[in-house]
């Protein structure tokens, strides 16, 4: 385990909006784990753990009945704190 750096991340929203009725769900189904791809950085290997959640649509009549947090929240933010970003 000497050099692996393990980090852990979620996104940070507290609700979804379902894509098939536009209904806005805060009600958590569950979470799970997700492993990212181990990236070399200074030389070490980062391993992320991505906790994902499900929420539920509440929407009657809606056929989607869970929705699934986006990973884009996490690569947009970190294109954001990437290298190479000033100012
Ligand atoms: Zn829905």
């Amino acid at each position: 385990m000497d050099g692996l750096v393990v980090f852990e991340t979620h996104c940070s929203v507290g609700e979804l909006v379902c894509p098939d009725c536009s209904t806005v769900s805060r009600r958590v189904h569950s979470r799970y784990e997700r492993h990212l791809a181990e990236l070399p950085a200074a030389g070490r290997r980062v391993v992320g753990r991505l906790i994902v959640r499900r929420f539920f649509c509440d929407a009657p009549g809606c056929p989607r009945r869970t929705l699934v947090e986006q990973v884009e929240c996490l690569t947009t933010r970190y294109a954001r704190a990437g290298p190479g970003v000033k100012g």
